[in-house]
């Protein structure tokens, strides 16, 4: 075997039906007297029910924004200040969860998430935040939630083509951790269990999104896959959906679900193991070409960038932002297969830089 690190994450995980019911309790582990509950103004709802389960010392922030802007937090450490908060709640998907990670990050504060979409965030020590246009991560402990409480009860609203969206964002960092460069065998266990999860739930929630063991069911392989990426670096894959979204503004989870062919193909020759392990975990060879390709389409999802916003003339500053501080990735990064790869990504047409024909499979060719 090769030599490897491993190292587990603190975070504290309560999984199942009605367990937000147990945040007070949760609070008052972490001696905690006046949260600062985050939401998306989309959430407020969710974000106003916690407040009244916690008592009146809470207050709701409903402002978080995708891609985490320098700007919002600086507003919302203001307000934060102001209230003498001591713990940091968000309720929602990786938005919220991003606000109360940069939050934390500038004041040490604890924070319990509640996630209501697949992303992963909730347990990693990753911070992605976007100021004039760029977005940049950085790792730090201080980031990780300390406590996050799977609760079903909250996806059940996902419409069905954002949650097949967010599913495919969650088996991208499943399948990123198999060829990582500091990957191990232990995480290569969750990622395959974790892809496993989320290719056997997603079609049954695109069907019916209120069949709830499917829903606690992708919410345990998105757990899994965000373990993943909190544990090993990330590739080529997520260093485009950070430039893409970062700095032309697309929708994250769809950004992902889009590129994920397009990236497995251009690392499939050299990551011959990895692709193998994805297609054992996806139930099939040609799984991504045709399952998931036809169950984004049967939810809904756009299947091109260009669809989702991205200009087509905006490639030769997206693949320049690529080559710059790339992240390792198991096949080095060329401007011409890069280039092509997105060209292709932009209109959705099946694109194979494999001679051998290696990455067809997984990309429709
Ligand atoms: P999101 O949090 O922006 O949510 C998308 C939309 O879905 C919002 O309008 C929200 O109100 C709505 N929504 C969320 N849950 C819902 C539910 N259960 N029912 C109905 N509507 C719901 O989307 P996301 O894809 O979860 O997160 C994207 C952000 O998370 C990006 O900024 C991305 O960079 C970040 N992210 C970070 C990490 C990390 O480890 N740092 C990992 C993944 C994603």
């Amino acid at each position: 075997m090769n030599r490897f690190v491993y190292t587990s994450s603190p975070a504290r995980v309560l999984f199942g039906s009605g367990r937000t019911a147990e945040l007070p309790a949760e609070l008052a582990r972490l001696s905690a007297r006046h949260p600062f509950i985050v939401s998306t103004p989309g959430g407020a709802v969710q974000a106003e029910k916690l407040a009244s389960l916690v008592g009146g010392r809470a207050t709701v922030h409903p402002r978080a924004a995708m891609h985490t802007p320098v700007e919002v937090t600086e507003q919302a450490l203001v307000r934060l200040d102001q209230l003498g908060a001591d713990c940091l709640v968000a309720i929602g998907g990786g938005s919220p969860i991003g606000l109360s990670k940069a939050l934390a990050v500038r004041t040490g504060m604890p924070q319990i998430v509640i996630p209501t979409t697949y992303a992963g965030s909730e347990v990693t020590d990753i911070l992605g935040e976007t100021s004039g246009g760029v977005k940049t991560t950085r790792r730090d402990p201080a980031i990780l939630p300390e406590v996050v409480i799977y609760d079903v009860d909250h996806t059940l609203s996902l419409p069905p083509a954002l949650s097949v969206a967010s599913g495919l964002n969650a088996i991208a960092h499943a399948c990123e951790a198999l060829y990582a460069v500091d990957g191990n065998p232990i995480i290569a266990l969750l990622a395959e269990e974790a892809i496993s999860a989320l290719a056997a739930s997603l079609p049954l929630i695109a069907r019916k999104p209120s069949d709830r063991g499917a829903r606690e069911r992708a919410q345990y392989g998105a757990w899994l896959c965000g373990i993943c990426l909190g544990s090993v670096s990330m590739a080529l894959h997520h260093k485009l959906a950070h430039v893409l979204g970062g700095s032309f503004d697309l929708p994250h989870a769809e950004t992902h679900a889009i590129l994920l062919p397009y990236s497995l193909a251009y690392n499939a020759p050299a990551a011959p193991e990895a692709i193998a392990r994805i297609a054992r975990a996806l139930g099939s060879a040609d799984a991504l070409t045709t399952q998931l390709r036809t169950l984004m389409a049967d939810a809904g999802l756009p299947t091109s960038l260009a669809a989702i916003g991205m200009p087509r003339e905006g490639v030769g500053r997206a693949v320049e932002l690529a080559l710059k501080a790339s992240y390792p990735n198991p096949r080095p990064l060329e401007r011409a297969p890069l280039t092509q790869a997105l060209e292709a990504a932009i209109e959705g047409t099946p694109w194979n830089d494999c001679p051998d024909g290696a990455g067809g499979k997984y990309n429709g060719k």
